[in-house]
């Protein structure tokens, strides 16, 4: 969020005593952080009043870690802030389900539309029809009739003549007639709100009582984006916020405040353009997040799934004195990859982010693959020995991957590199240790 704001944190976090003074400091740059990452003055106002008040109370002074305390205030108030609980998508009594997508020119309302069908079908087993009722923007159908295409999903459209009300009329039709439990309705936007927009979306709202009235907010508007909602919500009561475009530069103030400032949860967030890059908002994650904490909880929540501690400990082990094998490194590859893909993985470690190189490396999920396969085409005697590895056997292990023999060697050195580093490690480690004792 602000550098200052996690000097002061890093400042308060080891305190064993936490002074008035202390708490007042930090709350003044939690106060400036919040307001430059364009947080509503009026939700900053009360927000710095509560932690204050939290923070000089009983449950921080008689705690063992009153620093860490006042941390934990400041990230549960920003938590509650932006809506406690992650939130859930409705199913409705009556099939199908109706969801009505609303927002400005631009927000991602066509992209998100694909995208939801996506986790509709894939984490909830739905199967929806998306209705194209945009007909204002030029080849916004085709767009939405492209995603459906990629997606293999049925798209209602009826041209650009058709009257969006009857569209989306005809949609909820055509779903209950096909079976589809879900209609995703993709509506115009316009450049600002105006009164033509909100009648037109008002009627279809009337015309097919949605389910869920969702607005889609472009992350990266920053304040604008709470107006937007303020005013989307007023003349539509929205059901929800879908918040696009958060893996851009944001400095999320607008997440912060929409909750807030309409009490409408934020049920979702875009995280890039592919179809599969919609997630639940989880706002417990996201006050990590602003308070540069790093995603650890979901890097946590993924490792604890995934690694058992006494393999964690063997490894280490192994590590320490460089038995480590290639084997060990397929049983490491496999872990890797169920936490998920790996530039995520990356993106949730604290810090990661400002590492120059890593922001833009694009860490490529195939190479896994392609690693892998060399891998197991070793023998099990070469696995644990590579110093085996002649011309023939290399080739034949790429041969046996379907990879090149150049691959195979990269690898190789990959591997001989990381042992040397690992016993590196090792080694200065034990060499701090030796360094205790006099001679
Ligand atoms: P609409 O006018 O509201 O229908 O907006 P579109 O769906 O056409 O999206 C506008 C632009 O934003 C497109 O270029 C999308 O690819 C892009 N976009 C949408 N959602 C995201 C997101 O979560 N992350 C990023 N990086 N781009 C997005
Ligand atoms: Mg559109």
């Amino acid at each position: 969020l602000s550098d200052r704001l996690q000097q002061s944190i890093k400042k308060i976090k080891g305190k064993g005593k936490v002074s008035e003074q202390d708490v007042k400091e930090m709350s003044r740059e939690v106060r400036l952080a919040l307001l430059e990452a364009d947080v509503n003055f009026k939700v900053v106002k009360d927000f710095v009043k509560r932690i204050r008040e939290r923070s000089v109370g009983e449950e921080v002074m008689s705690s063992l870690t009153p620093g860490q305390q006042v941390i934990k205030i400041v990230k549960d108030e920003l938590t509650e802030l932006m809506g406690g609980n992650e939130s859930k998508i409705a199913v409705s009594k009556r099939s199908p389900t109706v969801v009505m997508m609303v927002g400005l020119q631009g927000a991602g309302k066509t992209t998100t539309t694909g995208k939801l069908a996506n986790l509709l079908r894939k984490s909830y087993n739905r199967q929806p029809l998306l209705a194209a009722a945009d007909v204002y923007r030029p080849a916004a159908i085709q767009q939405l009739e492209t995603l459906g295409s990629q997606l293999d999903m049925p798209v209602h459209s009826q041209g650009t003549e058709a009257d969006p009300v009857d569209i989306a009329k005809q949609a909820v039709e055509q779903a209950k007639e096909e079976h589809h439990d879900y209609v995703i309705i993709d509506t115009a936007g316009r450049l600002h709100v105006d009164g033509d927009l909100m009648g037109e979306l008002q009627r279809i709202k009337d015309a097919v009582e949605p389910d869920e009235i969702f607005l889609v907010v472009d992350a990266m508007t920053g304040q604008d984006a709470v107006n937007v909602a303020e005013s989307f919500d007023e003349q539509l009561d929205i059901t929800g916020v879908l918040l696009t475009k958060l893996d851009g530069d944001t400095r999320g103030g607008a997440a912060l405040s929409i909750k807030a400032v309409t009490g409408k949860p934020i049920k979702f967030a875009g995280m890039g353009e592919k179809l599969d890059q919609l997630e639940p908002f989880h706002p417990e994650r996201m006050a990590s997040r602003i308070l540069g904490m790093g995603d650890m909880l979901s890097l946590i929540d993924k490792a604890q799934t995934q690694v058992d501690e006494k393999q964690a400990k063997d490894l280490e082990s192994k590590m320490r004195n460089a038995s480590f094998t290639f084997e060990d490194f397929l049983e490491q590859m496999e872990q890797v990859k169920n936490m998920g893909p790996l530039d995520e993985i990356v993106n949730m470690i604290p810090g990661a982010n400002k590492m120059k190189g890593l922001q833009n490396a694009s860490f490529d999920d195939k190479q896994i693959v392609h690693v892998e396969a060399i891998i197991q085409s070793m023998t099990k005697k070469e696995r644990l020995d590579p110093s085996l590895m002649n011309a023939s056997r290399k080739k034949r292990i790429a041969k046996g991957a379907g990879r090149s023999v150049s691959e195979v060697n990269r690898l190789l050195k990959q591997f001989e590199d990381m042992k040397k580093m690992m016993k590196q490690m090792s080694n200065t480690k034990g060499k701090k240790g030796k360094g205790m004792k006099f001679p």
